[in-house]
């Protein structure tokens, strides 16, 4: 007879456990083991759940490097216990976190899934027992006594994503994610469905390591029309920085006035990685398709491609924790690591 899968539930915080407070209005966390008491259904489920919450769960605006190393330590403490995680996270920060672990994680061969809600369980609209009870049914899957998915996921409003493919598009729709440039690999209705093509293939023969030297020296720079000289000089100057994402327009392109290229020249040559990611909603960097462009490919600037920017950022404080030398840095960053870019693994 087939093992009855465990799971082990991780709740961060964020709004599918919290409540109003009826003096001020505003949503607050409480009491986790409350969380699990509004959904008896739980119990229907062909698994065993275990639950730990972190010591004070957290609004998502407010996670960090350390809550990204407490989680995946979490994780690790009790890869070998459990089949499955699933991990109950503030929606606004969700892809960060979940794009983070991503590159945590390596040769993961078990399911992490991020899940949250837009409505507090409580509520009676809540979307929060859905996404709760088919994220569990999802870090269950096995077939062949094996994890149907062994990489982190985002699962929301019916659709299982990669994890570090999306981004949260809507703070008012119940389909709050969406992943551009990559289609779901998993779809929730009558039936759970797979996209089997799409799902990476589990690493069970080698060894798990979970990297938590993340280096957070980094910035994002969104340019925009008139953006100034002194803003971009002081961001570029800022004492420690060690690498940046540079939001440009359309397919990678940006001013090409000489301040701009010359701030970018010079942080390049102070060993500051730059990193090229559009501002748009879908699809990617093709630096040198216009002239807008060029100069940023011939001075070194790398080519995010058609990363998004959470996974970007996380992907960059990874490699740069990992101390990858200098010249090998642009190919380590234009490279699929765990399938966040479209570019052969
Ligand atoms: N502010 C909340 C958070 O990210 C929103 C949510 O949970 O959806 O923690």
């Amino acid at each position: 007879m087939a093992k009855i899968p465990r799971i082990l539930l991780i709740y961060t915080g964020g709004t599918i456990g919290m409540v109003k407070d009826f003096k001020t209005g505003a949503l607050r966390n409480f009491n986790f083991d409350k969380l699990l008491k509004h959904i008896p259904e739980l119990h229907q489920l062909n698994c065993t759940i275990d639950s730990v919450s972190l010591e004070n769960p957290i609004d998502s605006s407010n996670m960090n490097i350390g809550n990204w190393v407490i989680i995946s330590e979490i994780i690790e403490d009790n890869y070998k216990k459990f089949d499955g995680f699933v991990v109950l996270h503030g929606s606004d920060t969700m892809s960060y976190t979940a794009s983070a672990m991503s590159f945590m994680f390596e040769n993961l061969s078990k399911p992490i899934i991020f899940t949250g809600s837009q409505l507090p369980i409580g509520d009676l609209r809540t979307d929060a027992k859905e996404n709760l009870i088919t994220s569990i049914e999802i870090a269950s899957a096995q077939e062949n006594g094996n994890p149907v998915i062994s990489e982190v996921c985002l699962y929301f409003e019916y659709k299982l994503y990669r994890a570090n493919r999306t981004t949260k598009v809507n703070a008012e729709h119940f389909e709050a994610f969406t992943s551009p440039n990559f289609p779901p690999i998993g779809e929730s209705g009558v039936h759970l469905k797979f996209n089997k093509q799409l799902i990476h293939k589990s690493t069970l023969n080698k060894q798990l390591k979970v990297r938590k030297e993340l280096n957070n020296n980094v910035v994002i720079l969104k340019i925009f029309p008139g953006i100034t000289k002194t803003v971009v000089k002081s961001i570029l100057c800022s004492k420690g920085l060690k690498g940046v994402i540079l939001e440009t327009y359309g397919s990678g392109n940006a001013p090409t006035e000489n301040w701009f290229i010359y701030l970018l020249e010079e942080a390049l040559k102070k060993g500051i990685q730059i990193v090229n990611v559009t501002q748009c909603i879908g699809g990617g960097v093709i630096m040198g398709h216009y002239e807008t462009s060029i100069t940023l490919e011939k001075i070194g600037v790398i080519s995010g491609n058609d990363i998004t920017t959470e996974s970007a950022l996380a992907k960059l404080m990874y490699l740069l924790g990992e101390n990858i030398e200098k010249n090998k840095f642009k190919t380590f960053f234009e490279t699929s690591l765990r399938g966040e870019i479209s570019v052969a693994e």
